[in-house]
This record gives C-alpha cells, structure tokens and sequence, in this order.
C-alpha cells in the first residue's frame, strides 16, 4: 500500500475472487461459472465487423440489449438497467442507496460487505437461521437498504416472492435489493412485484445461466425511478460501462434464450443426481435452487476435503468464517464433471488420506 491512499481505504478489506490457477488443468467447481459454452450464434457475434467497429464507442445507454430484455421479461425498456457484471449493479446501489444503513444475512455473497465497507456504510448482518434458512421478519421494518441474493450464495436455499413481499411492505422508505444471480436454476423470481413496489431493485447477470461471465454483462429491473438513479450513477462513473463487443453478444444471448433454457435443465438435472449421491455417501447436502450445492461431510475436514480434491485437479470453493468452514460449494459441471468430482469424494472417504 502506498502512503497516498485515503486512510479511509487503507483497512478495507477487498473481495477476493475464488482461485483461477494457472498450473495446471483444473475441473472448475468453485466460480459457479456455466460448464457449457454460449450458444453458436452468440459466439457468431463475434464478427469481423464488431472487431473493426472497435474504434468508436459503444452505445452508451444500450438500448438495443434493454429493449430485447425488456421484450423477454414482459417489462419496458425503462425498467431495466445494463451493468458491467451484477458487481458494477451492486456497486452502484450500495452507493446510491445505503446511506441509512444497508443489512444482509450473515452468510452470503462476500461482496455485500466489501461494498458497506467502501462506502463506510453502517452496516448489520442477520444470521441465518440454524439451518440456513432466512426469516423474512428479520429484514422486516429496518428503514435501511435490504439486501437478499436470492436463491442466496453459497447455500443455494432461496426464498418465496410472498415471503420478500412482507420485507418490501414494511420497508417503504428503503431500497429492497433482491440479487437473483442464480435465479435461473429454480427460485422464484419476484421481478413481477417491481410493479407494485417502488422501493424493489431486482438484479440479475448473464454469467451463470447465460453462460457469458467472461463478457461481465449484468442487469436490473426496477420502476423507472430507480432505474434513473443508478443511470445518474453510471454516468458519473463510466458512461460506456459495458463494451461494443459485450452488448452484441447480450443481444443473441437473449435472442438465444431457449438454449440456454435447455442448459439450465441438464444443470438442475445434475444437481439432483450429484445432490443425491453426496447423500448416499453421507453428506448433509443443503436443498439448493441454484448452479451449485453447499455441502458437509462428518467424515472429513471441510477444508481438508478441499485440499484433497485440489490435489487431484479438482477445484471447489471452501469459506474459512467459522459457521460454514466445514462445507464446501461446489459448482454443478457437466456430468462427466460431476461423476470424476464424484468418484475423488469416494477416493478421499475411503482412502484416510486425511
Ligand atoms: N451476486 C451473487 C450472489 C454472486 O454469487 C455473484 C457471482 N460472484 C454476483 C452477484 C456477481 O456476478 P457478476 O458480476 O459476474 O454478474
């Protein structure tokens, strides 16, 4: 650190993204990125022309990619909001909304903490429940920026519209951010309460379900209102957040949606089966909604396990904070992935490698 930095930043304490390593070929597990690749005409967008129109700026308001969104999601184009990834959304809703306060469960997206501390929010963390469930009274009536990834990160448990409904009533002075990055994978989606709630913001990203988390594109749906405020943001930042090529290849995404559909089955097709056979080899899985399971062996170290599987090429997320150091998260692959995850977990139970 150099003696320039504000001291105001000196203690934060930054994200720390899961390991990408380098030496050698890893089964990916632990980033919940998409095992599958972006759909042909995606990876078609990709033009020659798109590479020569590099040279002027892209289209600072993107209303091309929001007026596809727009037409998916049953909404208008000035109900959605482009991000340079859901990190950019976030990062703009804690700046724009978090001067009250800002609360989130105790376990999870690590993110949400990094953004409080930036900003030098006050910040008040609920825990989960015993069983990582999220008691929707406890968000209830805080007066402050709310915020719930929902299905949450990294257990994958989610929670019902209903149930976000009641958080949104009794907070009518503050911004209710509902982060539905996994949302594709099962939960339910609250975006039709945008409707009636002035004070919700639903974020989304195209880099789990969309296959594109390379191409860090994001989005959010809100009345206009809001839409406005983190627009006035980003044009205090970074006008052409997201890039020429980024856009194009936004728009044959949504163009290709019943692909990515399909994919979104063989995944919840997986979790099902590698869910099932975590359990018959006696782990406690927990019931996830999204592109991963949050999982626990009696029999083996959470961290040890994930040391064991990096031994063999095999890369899961482990957590160090105390209440969940025993589980990993382990992102569904394909299930050719799955089964040789699988059939590490069997080697390491029964080989007393620890
Ligand atoms: N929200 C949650 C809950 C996440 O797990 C992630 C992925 N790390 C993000 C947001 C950010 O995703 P991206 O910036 O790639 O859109």
């Amino acid at each position: 650190m150099s003696g320039f930095l504000d001291p105001k930043f000196q203690t934060l304490e930054a994200y720390t993204p899961g390991e990408q390593p380098r030496d050698m070929q890893y089964i990916k597990l632990n980033t919940n990125e998409s095992p599958y690749p972006p759909a042909p005409r995606v990876v078609q967008a990709l033009t020659r022309e798109q590479g020569q129109l590099l040279r002027l700026y892209p289209d600072p308001t993107g209303q091309a990619l929001k007026e596809r969104l727009a037409r998916l999601y049953g909404v208008a184009a000035e109900n959605v909001f482009l991000g340079n990834g859901s990190d950019e959304i976030l990062n703009f809703a804690f700046l724009a909304y978090g001067a009250k306060g800002v609360v989130f469960p105790d376990i999870s997206y690590g993110f949400y903490q990094v953004y409080a501390d930036l900003y030098g929010l006050e910040r008040e963390s609920i825990p989960l429940k015993e069983d990582f469930s999220l008691d929707c009274r406890d968000y209830c009536g805080k007066g402050k920026l709310v915020v719930i990834a929902n299905p949450n990160a990294p257990t994958g448990m989610a929670v019902s519209p209903e149930q976000i409904r009641q958080i949104l009533l009794s907070n009518p002075d503050a911004v209710v951010l509902i982060d539905e990055a996994y949302v594709d994978f099962g939960g339910e989606t609250c975006l039709p309460l945008i409707r009636e709630y002035p004070n919700l913001l639903v974020v989304r990203t195209f880099s789990k379900s969309r296959c594109l988390a390379g191409g860090r594109l994001g989005y959010a749906f809100a009345q206009p209102e809001l839409i406005r405020d983190l627009e006035k943001l980003k044009y205090s930042t970074n006008p052409y957040n997201i890039n020429r090529l980024t856009l194009a290849l936004g728009q044959a995404t949504v163009d290709a949606d019943e692909y990515y559909r399909d994919i979104c089955e063989k995944i919840v097709e997986s979790r099902r089966w590698t869910a099932g056979q975590l359990e018959a080899l006696g782990f406690q899985v927990l019931p996830s909604q999204a592109n991963f399971l949050f999982a626990r062996s009696q029999a083996v170290d959470g961290e040890a396990l994930y040391q064991q599987l990096k031994k063999r090429g095999i890369l899961v997320r482990h957590f160090t904070a105390p209440r969940i150091c025993q589980y990993n998260r382990i992102t569904i692959g394909t299930q050719a992935q799955m089964e040789a995850f699988l059939d590490a977990v069997k080697e390491i139970l029964t080989g007393g490698a620890l």
